[in-house]
């Protein structure tokens, strides 16, 4: 049996592997002249210091298959993720804010001043136009707490990066990768099944219309100090263009630099104004964006399954790309006796 794989994210990265451990042969394209899709990184020549081209990754989990799989690939650093925001004084707090930041700011402040602006800025709509999903993923605390993941029992950084884990994934005999191969139709033919990590509007020539994204710039700029910042990210909370900014030494084994420092500024977008790079589908309070992608989904055929966060039209983190990624590719074998 044969497959192709359309990117090299980890939605597509697992499915590979998991068809090629069960003898398929699979073709995995990606249109990037590199592997591990928006979780890449990279050594910055000039510094030494690593890098999350796309924006700075956390794995955290509580799903335990997900993370012994991901074990086989990689060994691990604990790093339990804090985050604080930059008030307009200058001073920072913990977010999501526990009970020393609600104390500091007064609890009917807390949403003007650290969700307003962030939420304009972040997705060009008020807090009110968005589903109340996106919020809720930020809850207010009552305790003095300072993590951003207190829940989840897996908290770390692969020892290596997420480009080498996902190069691990991928080494298997039975997967050959193509990198700078954007997907055309045609391809299908030569293939017993498709998995498809593309935009399914884009998919489909925008048929039915465009499903809406926001995108970010990423400024990556060496900074000629040793250290920039407390923490490895910090948020701002002021009406300027940026959300938030990494200086990444501060996250551990990324590299060291006694006289510089790597940062990285985030401006948020559409995605058309950011060379189509698609970052998050837009949750709409009425729900618009999702029918959309309902009409699109019910066009599958059986020779195609759309996954990951562009083929699903849904933000994922990457434990649930991964956990998807498993039980595609287990119903997959499953009804192909692969
Ligand atoms: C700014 C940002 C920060 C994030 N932070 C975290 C975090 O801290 N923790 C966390 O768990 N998750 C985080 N995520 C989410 C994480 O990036 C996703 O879970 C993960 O990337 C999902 O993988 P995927 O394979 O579904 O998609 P992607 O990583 O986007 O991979 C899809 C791949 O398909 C390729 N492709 C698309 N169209 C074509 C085509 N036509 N032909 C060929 N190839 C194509 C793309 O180039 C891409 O490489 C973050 C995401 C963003 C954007």
């Amino acid at each position: 049996m044969r497959c192709l794989v359309v990117g090299a994210g980890f939605s597509g990265a697992v499915i590979a592997r998991e068809l090629a451990e069960a003898n398929v042969h699979v073709t995995l394209i990606e249109k990037r002249d590199h592997i591990a899709g928006n979780a890449y990184d990279e050594v910055n020549q000039e510094t030494g210091i690593r890098y999350h081209k796309y924006g700075p990754h956390i794995f955290h989990t509580n799903n335990e298959k997900v993370f012994v799989w991901l074990s086989k690939f990689t060994d691990w650093i604990n790093y339990e993720h804090k985050v604080k925001a930059i008030l307009d004084s200058g001073e920072t707090v913990v977010i999501p804010p526990n009970l020393e930041t609600i104390e500091r700011l007064g609890k009917e402040n807390v949403l003007d001043i650290l969700y307003r602006p962030y939420t304009k800025k972040m997705w060009d709509k008020s807090i009110e136009e968005l589903d109340p999903s996106i919020l809720n993923r930020v809850p207010f605390r009552d305790d003095y707490n300072e993590l951003y993941f207190p829940k989840d029992k897996y908290q770390m950084m692969p020892k290596e990066g997420y480009t080498a884990i996902i190069a691990n994934i991928l080494s298997h005999p039975n997967i050959s990768v193509e990198l700078n191969t954007k997907f055309e139709k045609t391809m299908e033919d030569k293939f017993d099944h498709v998995f498809n990590s593309m935009p399914i509007d884009e998919y489909y020539n925008y048929k039915f219309g465009k499903l809406p994204y926001r995108s970010i710039k990423f400024h990556h700029s060496v900074v000629p100090v040793p250290k920039f910042q407390e923490l490895p990210t910090m948020n701002f909370t002021h009406d300027g263009v940026y959300t938030r900014v990494t200086e990444w030494k501060n996250y551990p084994n990324h590299g060291a630099n006694r006289y510089k420092t790597l940062v990285t500024f985030e401006e948020p977008c559409d995605y058309s104004e950011n060379n189509f790079e698609r970052y998050y589908p837009v949750k709409d309070v009425s729900g618009e964006n999702r029918k959309r992608y309902e009409i699109y989904k019910n066009l599958e055929n059986d020779k195609v399954t759309f996954i990951g966060r562009c083929g699903q039209y849904v933000y994922i983190d990457m434990h649930q790309a991964i956990s998807s990624a498993l039980k595609v590719a287990s119903d997959f074998r499953r009804r192909f006796g692969a």
